[in-house]
């Protein structure tokens, strides 16, 4: 915030992250929700939404949009720009497109005894073009409303299981995907999606990717770069 006065840039989108909700009482979030934070990530977004939200109080020229992320997933089209983690992913997708091109033995599925249609975890993924598009609405936002500070959900409104994220990457792709049912994973809650209509309304902005785009794309990249960015 200080480098950016001092060269007179006034406008700042943040990549903020749906876990400011903490556990919430219901879903779909809607961003006038409570926030709180149950681990560290969560508190580095929390913290810098409130910094934001303190210094716009005092620079009058300071005009930011906070983008709650839901689940990006997905890759660039072209196949040319994907996610590449280190080592073993901890997200869902990357550890199925690395199931599917042979890399992992096999994906453990976190809980299949929760209180959703299929017993596994229900979350809102959405197509990493479509939420870098979201900036674009963002940055038209912050042009044409100076001096304000504002939250969006960045979301689809859909809430899919992870054996649905499975089956639709199954169809997407042909491939088989190895899993199992394993043990649940501390921390995470059952059922995790946005209620959109405010990015949609005020930013215009409105996710144009379905989850069979998401598989599609992910795995063109995976196919196309079986060892991510390196070269070897
Ligand atoms: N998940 C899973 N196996 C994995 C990774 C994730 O079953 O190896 C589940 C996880 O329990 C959650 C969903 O997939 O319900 C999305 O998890 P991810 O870590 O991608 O994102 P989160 O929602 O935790 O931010």
């Amino acid at each position: 915030l200080e480098v950016m006065k001092e060269f007179g840039c006034h406008n700042f989108v943040f990549s903020s992250s749906a876990t400011v909700y903490g556990i919430p009482k219901t879903v779909p979030l809607v961003e006038t929700m409570p926030t709180s934070c149950t681990n560290p990530y969560g508190w580095t977004k929390l913290m810098t939404e409130q910094i934001l939200q303190d210094v716009t109080k005092t620079d009058p020229e300071l005009s930011v949009v906070l983008l709650r992320y839901f689940n990006p997933i997905g890759a660039h089209e072209s196949g040319l720009i994907g996610e590449d983690p280190n080592g073993i992913p901890n997200n869902l997708m990357p550890y199925i497109s690395r199931v599917a091109i042979g890399k992992l033995p096999q994906l453990t599925v976190f809980g299949g005894d929760y209180d959703t249609k299929d017993g596994t975890c229900i979350r809102d993924y959405i197509h990493v073009v479509d939420l870098a598009k979201a900036h674009l609405c963002a940055l038209n936002k912050l042009k044409s409303d100076p001096h304000s500070i504002d939250a969006y959900n960045i979301g689809t409104g859909i809430g899919y299981s992870v054996l649905d994220i499975i089956n639709a990457f199954e169809d997407a792709t042909g491939q088989k995907v190895n899993y199992k049912i394993g043990e649940r994973r501390a921390g995470d809650l059952p059922a995790f999606y946005a209620n959109p209509k405010k990015a949609n309304e005020i930013l215009g902005w409105h996710a144009e990717r379905n989850l069979h785009d998401m598989c599609e794309d992910t795995w063109r990249f995976q196919k196309n770069n079986p060892n991510g960015y390196k070269k070897d």
